[in-house]
C-alpha cells in the first residue's frame, strides 16, 4: 500500500517539501497538501504590490500548478492527532472529518499579532496575506484621491502620512515602496505638493535593519532620508488610535495610515498540537521532527529549526522555510527507508533588501553591495526564487514595466458593507467636530469622551458635557451646542463605530432600538447642565466620590428584612436603601419598590434581596461629576449610588446635592 505524506500549509516551506516528495517518492506514495488558499504567497514581494509596482496575480501561483501529481485540498487543518496518526480538518462543507496519515508534516507558517498594543487591531494594516497587499494600495489610492480634494494644508497632510511600524526588512521594503507610489503620482494629482507626502518609518532600536552590517545599515538611511522618509530610531510605540500613533514619551505622530510590520504570533493549529514550544513556534529535533513524534515534521516560520551549520535556531524567513523544506523532504524518503535522519544544516546565503528609488542593500556570500547594485540583485534574486516559470515571467515583465511607465494609480474598492467596527482615540483626540456629517453612531464601550465648547471670547475650551462607558454618541450630542464645538476623547476610549444604515434597518425590526437612535441620531438631547456652564465645568474638574452629599447611604444586606428598609426609607427620611451580598452593591429598593413587594404578597420579614430593582445604575468613585450629573439628568434619576473599585457602596449622591453645588455657582 501507498504511503500517504500529508502537508500542511502552502507556504515556502510546505511547497518546497511537496515538491521533493513528489520527485523523490513519485508514484511510491500519495502526497496530499493541505492550504487554506489554493496559491502560494511569495510574501517577500508583497511589498511591491502594495506598492503598486506588481500585479498581485503575480506573486501568487496557483498550488496546482507548482505541485502537479500531489492531491491538493483548500481547506483547513484543525488539528493533528499523533495517537490515532490523523489529522482534522473543516470540510468544504463546514463539517469535521479526520484524514489517516503515515507522515504529517507542519508547515502552517504563523499569524500577525494585531493586539500586541491597543488599538492596533482597529487602525493598523497588516501585510501578510494578497489581500493585505490589496486593501493596503487601496487604502493608500484613496488617501490620495481624498488629499487632493483636501480643503485645508492640514487636512492634505493628514491624509498623506504613512506611519510605518518597524524598520526591518519588510518595514524598510514598504516604506520605500509607499514612498515611489506616492511621489510617482504626484503629477496625476495638481493639487498635491511634494512637501505634502510624508512616509514615517518608526523602529524601536537605535538602527534600522538590525539584520545587516552596520555600514549597510548607515547607507540604507540615509538613502532614504535623501528621498524624503523620515526615519525615527528608538520610537517605542505604545497605542495606534484613528488619529496615528502614540510613542512611550507620550508624544504622538499623526497620520491616516498606520502600517505595522512587527508582532507575529502561533496560528490556532500550532496552539492546538500538544507538543513543546518556544515563543510561540513549535521546538523541532535537529531533524526537523518533533519531539518523541516519529511521523510529525514542523518547519518554517511555525517552528524552530536548530541549524548544525552554526548551532543556533532558524530565522523565521523565506530562505530557510524553503531550505528546510527540502531538507524535510530528504529526511521523510530516508525514514520511509528505514534510513537514519540528517540534521538540517544550512548555510545562509545573504540578506537583500530594496529602500526604495531603485537602491537597495544586499550582503551576498560575504559580499556587501548597496545602491542600485543591490537592488537590481535584490530583484534577480528573488526573480529566481520565484517557483514558476510563468510566475517568473510575469514579475519580471510587471518590473521591466514599471522602469519605463508610470504606476497604476487606479484602484478597485473592496465591497465594505462591516456596519460594526471598533475606533480606539488617545486622550485629547478629536472624534468628529459640529461641522461633519457623521455616517455612523458611536457608543462608548470603555473610557470617557467630552464635548468640548470654544469661547469664541477668550478661545478657551469649556468641557460641556462627559460621556462614559454605554453612551451613544451622534451628531445631536453636538447640535444642542452652539458655535465651534467638538467631541473629543477624555481618557484612552474605545468606540463600537454603527454604521448609519444598517441601525435603520435595525431599528424598523426593533422598537426599542429605533428610540433609542432617534435620541442620539436624530433628536437634539436637551442637557440641563447646558445652561450652568461654570458648575459644568466645576464638576468636571472633580471626582464622583469627593462631591459633597448632604445624606450618608443606608446599606442594607440581602438578607435583611423588609421592614428594616421601612425604617430607613419612611421613619428616618433616606429616599432609598443600598442592598449589598457580600459588601458589594447588589440592587437599591425605593419607596414604590417596597410598595410593589408587598402588593405581591411580601410582608416585614421577607428579604429585602426579594424586593429590590437589581439593575443599579451607579458611577465610579473615581469618575468624573459631570458624568454623574449626565447620568442622573439622563435617566431622570433622584438618587445616584457612589462605589469604589470593588463595587462597595461608599456614598449616595441626590438630585439636591447637586442643586446645592449649581446655586452655589457665580452665574
Ligand atoms: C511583508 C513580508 C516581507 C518579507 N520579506 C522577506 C525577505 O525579504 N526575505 C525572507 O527570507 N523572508 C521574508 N519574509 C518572511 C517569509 O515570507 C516567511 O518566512 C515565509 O513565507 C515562511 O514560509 P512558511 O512556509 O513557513 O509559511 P507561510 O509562507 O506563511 O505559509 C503558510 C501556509 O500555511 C497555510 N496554512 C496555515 N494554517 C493552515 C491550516 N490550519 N490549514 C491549512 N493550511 C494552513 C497558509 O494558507 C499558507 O499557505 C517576509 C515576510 C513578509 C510578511
Amino acid at each position: 500500500m501507498k504511503h500517504r505524506i500529508v502537508v500542511v500549509g502552502g507556504g515556502f516551506a510546505g511547497v518546497k517539501c511537496a515538491q521533493v516528495l513528489l520527485k523523490r517518492l513519485r508514484g511510491r506514495a500519495e502526497i496530499v497538501v493541505f492550504s487554506r488558499d489554493n496559491h502560494m504567497v511569495f510574501q517577500p514581494l508583497l511589498p511591491d504590490v502594495a506598492g503598486s509596482s506588481l500585479n498581485p496575480r503575480a506573486v501568487a501561483p496557483p498550488l496546482r500548478q507548482l505541485l502537479p501529481g500531489a492531491m491538493c485540498r483548500t481547506e483547513e487543518v484543525l488539528d493533528i492527532l499523533p495517537a490515532s496518526n490523523e489529522l482534522v480538518y473543516e470540510s468544504h462543507d463546514g463539517a469535521h472529518r479526520t484524514m489517516s496519515y503515515d507522515h504529517v508534516v507542519v508547515a502552517c507558517g504563523n499569524v500577525v499579532n494585531l493586539n500586541l498594543l491597543p488599538g492596533m487591531a482597529n487602525h493598523a494594516l497588516p501585510l501578510k496575506t494578497i489581500g493585505d497587499a490589496i486593501a493596503m494600495r487601496s487604502h493608500v489610492m484613496q488617501q490620495l484621491e481624498k488629499a487632493d480634494l483636501a480643503t485645508s494644508e492640514a487636512e492634505r497632510r493628514y491624509y498623506l502620512t504613512m506611519i510605518v511600524v518597524g524598520g526591518g526588512f519588510s518595514g524598510v521594503e514598504v516604506a520605500g515602496e509607499l514612498n515611489d507610489l506616492l511621489h510617482s503620482a504626484l503629477r496625476r494629482y495638481p493639487s498635491i505638493r511634494r512637501e505634502d507626502i510624508m512616509v514615517t518609518l518608526l523602529h524601536g532600536q537605535a538602527q534600522v535593519l538590525p539584520e545587516v552590517s552596520e555600514k549597510l545599515r548607515v547607507f540604507a538611511r540615509s538613502r532614504m532620508e535623501r528621498r524624503g522618509i523620515k526615519v525615527v530610531t528608538d520610537a517605542k510605540v505604545t497605542e495606534v488610535t484613528k488619529r496615528g500613533v502614540v510613542l512611550g514619551d507620550g508624544s504622538k505622530v499623526e497620520g491616516g495610515t498606520v502600517i505595522c510590520t512587527v508582532g507575529t504570533t502561533m496560528s490556532a493549529l500550532v496552539s492546538r498540537i500538544e507538543a513543546r514550544k518556544e515563543r510561540g513556534r513549535l521546538v523541532s529535533a535537529p531533524d526537523m521532527r518533533l519531539e518523541g513524534q516519529p511521523n510529525v515534521w514542523a518547519i518554517g516560520d511555525c517552528a524552530i529549526v536548530p541549524n548544525a551549520f552554526d548551532g543556533k535556531p532558524s530565522p523565521p524567513t523565506a530562505q530557510f522555510g524553503e531550505r528546510q523544506g527540502r531538507q524535510c523532504a530528504e529526511n521523510i524518503v530516508r525514514a520511509v527507508a528505514g534510513e537514519a535522519t540528517q540534521p538540517f544544516h544550512f548555510k545562509p546565503v545573504g540578506a537583500a533588501c530594496g529602500i526604495g528609488g531603485r537602491q537597495g542593500v544586499a550582503e551576498l556570500f560575504g559580499f556587501k553591495f548597496s545602491g542600485f547594485v543591490a537592488w537590481w540583485l535584490w530583484r534577480s534574486a528573488f526573480l529566481a526564487k520565484i517557483p514558476s516559470l510563468t510566475q517568473k515571467l510575469k514579475v519580471g515583465i510587471d518590473w521591466a514595466w514599471e522602469l519605463v511607465f508610470p504606476r497604476d494609480l487606479s484602484h478597485f474598492r473592496p465591497a465594505q458593507s462591516q456596519s460594526i467596527t471598533q475606533d480606539h482615540y488617545a486622550p485629547g483626540e478629536v472624534v468628529f467636530r459640529h461641522d461633519q456629517a457623521l455616517k455612523v453612531l458611536y457608543a462608548i464601550e470603555e473610557g470617557e469622551a467630552e464635548v468640548v465648547q470654544r469661547d469664541p471670547a477668550t478661545g478657551m475650551d469649556m468641557v460641556m458635557l462627559t460621556l462614559g462607558p454605554g453612551s451613544l454618541v451622534g451628531e445631536a450630542t453636538l447640535s444642542e451646542f452652539e458655535g465651534m464645538v467638538e467631541l473629543r476623547a477624555r481618557t484612552p476610549l474605545e468606540l463600537t463605530v454603527l454604521a448609519k444604515q444598517s441601525l435603520s434597518r435595525l431599528s424598523k425590526a426593533l422598537k426599542p432600538v429605533e428610540d433609542l437612535i432617534e435620541r442620539a441620531v436624530n433628536k437634539p438631547r436637551i442637557s440641563i447642565w447646558r445652561h450652568h456652564m461654570a458648575a459644568m465645568q466645576a464638576l468636571s474638574q472633580r471626582k464622583a466620590g469627593e462631591l459633597p452629599t448632604s445624606m450618608p447611604p443606608a446599606v442594607l444586606d440581602v438578607g435583611a428584612p423588609l421592614a428594616l428598609a421601612l425604617r430607613h426609607i419612611v421613619d428616618e427620611h433616606h429616599g432609598c436603601v443600598l442592598v449589598t451580598r457580600g459588601r458589594r452593591i447588589a440592587g437599591v429598593a425605593t419607596r414604590s419598590d417596597l410598595l410593589a413587594a408587598l402588593a405581591r404578597g411580601a410582608n416585614r420579614d421577607t428579604p429585602i434581596g426579594e424586593a429590590m430593582n437589581a439593575k443599579v445604575i451607579g458611577i465610579g468613585a473615581a469618575d468624573s461629576a459631570a458624568m454623574a450629573a449626565e447620568k442622573m439628568a439622563d435617566g431622570g434619576l433622584k438618587f445616584l449610588p457612589v462605589l469604589d473599585a470593588d463595587g462597595h457602596p461608599q456614598g449616595l449622591l441626590t438630585s439636591d446635592d447637586f442643586l446645592r453645588f449649581a446655586m452655589a455657582m457665580p452665574r
